[in-house]
């Protein structure tokens, strides 16, 4: 695993320190759209000398090189996920919730014929089937 990441990162041109190897294992075993707070209390733990900077920092490194992405976004927070092909957002306007959904490049769309695709997201926003439970039980 570790040795996986450090691959991936050098593949990347990034340096991989031990705080940024932390950060994106931190990625790779929670798949729960974490945000740069998040992230950095839970390696805190871990990582004692890790900094509220350094994880701001690496994530702006990470969003350059395209190993992670913005998938959503309030006024206070941006929530990250790893850069993945094969997976749809649909974000709960209630509960701020980003569900993963598995969702599979397959057509073409029309306009773009000849045009060269070099990433795709797909977010859909609505109401999660929890928070619609919730409304429904009132
Ligand atoms: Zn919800
Ligand atoms: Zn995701």
């Amino acid at each position: 695993m570790l040795q996986e990441i450090v691959a991936q990162l050098e593949n990347s041109g990034i340096k991989p320190s031990v705080q940024r190897i932390k950060i994106f294992e931190y990625f790779l075993q929670n798949k729960n759209h974490p945000s740069a707070e998040s992230i950095y209390l839970e390696l805190k733990r871990e990582v004692p000398t890790l900094s509220k900077a350094t994880v701001y920092n690496t994530l702006g490194l990470f969003l350059e090189k395209g190993l992670v992405q913005i998938v959503a976004s309030d006024q206070y927070h941006a929530r990250y996920d790893l850069v993945e092909m094969k997976h749809g957002h649909f974000i709960c306007l209630s509960c701020k919730e980003v569900y993963d959904f598995p969702y599979q490049y397959t057509e073409k769309y029309s306009g773009l014929d000849e045009f060269e695709i070099q990433s795709e997201e797909i977010t859909i926003k609505g109401i999660c089937k929890s928070c619609l439970d919730n409304m429904n039980n009132i």
